[in-house]
């Protein structure tokens, strides 16, 4: 018989999918913990108005639905701690957790439902303005280019939603696109199309963000684009620059513990939460590459609370 934890669940991660299964399993008087993370709620703090959550006829700001959510999940007893997980071991039972100040945590089963994190050209320049110029936040950032010209890499929703959202501050808003094709839903496309102040760039990379640093003080004032198709490179001048092409998982810790695809999506079994390990499951963006939806994240989160469930009762708890 193996050792009993100190707790019979612990949830990595608060977006909609770690929320979502500690409501479940505080529920279910399984008395979950909860780790925040870096990110505590998750993407859903980044983003304006969230329209396609069901339940909300007129929208709801995703910092706010996260706020509800977080306080549901304590309604019932489950108890939140704002650090970040750095390590675990998944080799015996109970399953070890560590967070970044050194503490050891022990459970029956795990939850991990980290989510995802904002993606990067990867170019020098873009590293050197992040912060001064350069965002992946346009809800955070956007405010201090107020009447000012800014550019948004990117072909998904989020670049669309990025996109929109900029032209209430910055005079003028270059959207930026590899190709003629896009990823994002037509009416979040439609938007972007009809909105005077939004023009757009396509077949079109970065090449290289240009800035000054006078004084000491960085700032950027433009960026080199490149026609994908004729080679060109022009200059087009700008203070803003957001990055919005898409996200990895935050599985980086779990590297060779779980099993995960060529990207870091955790592998879960097929219709469930089940990850190749028995007692830790997976739910939300961290494991899903396909749907990345705050409900398709809060329903895995739903799966993952009830495999667990299931799971401690199969285990005679
Ligand atoms: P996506 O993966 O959908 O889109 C990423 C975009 O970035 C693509 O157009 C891609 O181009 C481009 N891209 C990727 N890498 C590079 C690169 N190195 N250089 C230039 N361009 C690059 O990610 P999103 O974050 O936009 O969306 C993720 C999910 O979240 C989707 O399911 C989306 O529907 C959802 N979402 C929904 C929202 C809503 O409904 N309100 C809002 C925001 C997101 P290419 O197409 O050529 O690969």
């Amino acid at each position: 018989m193996p050792q009993r934890g100190q707790h019979k669940v612990i949830i990595i991660g608060t977006g909609p999918a770690g929320l979502t299964a500690a409501i479940y399993t505080a529920r279910a008087n399984l008395e979950p913990i909860i780790f925040e993370g870096a990110q505590p709620g998750g993407q859903l703090m980044i983003t304006t108005d969230i329209e396609n959550y069901p339940g909300f006829e007129k929208g709801i700001a995703g910092p706010e639905l996260m706020d509800v959510m977080r306080k549901q999940a304590q309604r019932f007893g489950a108890q939140s701690f704002f650090k970040t997980v750095s390590n675990v071991d998944f080799t015996s039972k109970p399953y070890k957790v560590w967070t970044d100040d050194k503490t050891e945590y022990t459970a029956d089963t795990v939850i991990i439902a980290t989510g995802a994190s904002a993606r990067y050209l990867g170019l020098e320049s873009e590293k050197e303005f992040m912060g001064f110029g350069v965002s992946a936040c346009a809800t955070c950032d956007g405010f201090f280019f107020r009447n000012q010209r800014v550019v948004v890499v990117g072909g998904g929703d989020t670049a669309m939603e990025e996109a929109n959202y900029l032209t209430r501050h910055a005079s003028e808003v270059l959207l930026i696109h590899r190709r003629e094709g896009f990823r994002a839903s037509r009416i979040m496309l439609e938007r972007v199309q009809k909105n005077p102040k939004i023009k757009l760039a396509l077949n079109t990379v970065i090449d290289e963000v240009v800035g000054t640093n006078e004084g000491g003080r960085k700032s950027v004032t433009g960026v080199n684009l490149k026609n994908v198709k004729t080679g060109e490179i022009t200059l087009h001048p700008c203070e803003g620059v957001f990055i919005a092409i898409g996200h990895e998982p935050n599985t980086k810790f779990l590297k060779g513990i779980l099993d995960m695809d060529g990207v870091g999506y955790l592998k879960t079994e097929k219709s469930s939460s089940k990850t190749n390990i028995e007692g830790v499951f997976a739910c939300g963006d961290a494991q899903d590459a396909v749907y990345r939806q705050a409900i398709t994240a809060a329903g895995t989160g739903c799966m993952a609370a009830i495999d667990v469930e299931r799971y401690l009762e199969a285990m005679g708890e």
